[in-house]
């Protein structure tokens, strides 16, 4: 059941063609819980993408509904890769955009990883 006033989850949404292994993608990690893979787009050095495994539209629907395992188990996958791509030491951004005013653009959530230099400021309003 999608979160009260959202719409429920697309199954067509790329990045669930994406788990179902129907388009590829450059992947860097992937568990039980996330998969985590090049974003097609890069906005910095290195942007990676971290999703659950889940059908989940958007933090807000991930947040509420997924068991705390999934959400354990992604989150730590995050810091894995945050981790093995060398990000921790010099630092990184890590970013959700949820729903319309957050620009949110593929209804399955994810987050985004940016890193390989500083980033300036946190919003270009
Ligand atoms: P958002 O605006 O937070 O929904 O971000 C969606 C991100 O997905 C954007 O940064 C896109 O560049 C990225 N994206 C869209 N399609 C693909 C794809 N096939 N493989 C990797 N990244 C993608």
């Amino acid at each position: 059941m999608p979160v009260s006033g959202l719409p429920p989850y697309d199954p067509a949404n790329i990045f669930a063609r994406i788990l179902r292994g129907e388009i590829p993608c450059r992947k860097v990690h992937e568990d039980a819980f996330a998969l985590a893979f090049h974003d097609i787009a890069p906005q910095a050095p290195i942007h990676v993408l971290v999703i659950p495994k889940g059908p989940y539209c958007s933090f807000a629907d991930f947040s509420a509904q997924a068991s705390a395992e999934e959400i354990a188990g992604f989150f730590r996958a995050v810091g894995q890769v945050a981790r093995d791509l060398g990000l921790e030491a010099p630092g990184y951004r890590m970013l959700a955009n949820m729903g319309a005013h957050g620009g949110q653009e593929v209804p399955h959530f994810h987050v985004h990883l940016f890193g390989g230099q500083a980033l300036g400021p946190m919003l270009a309003v």
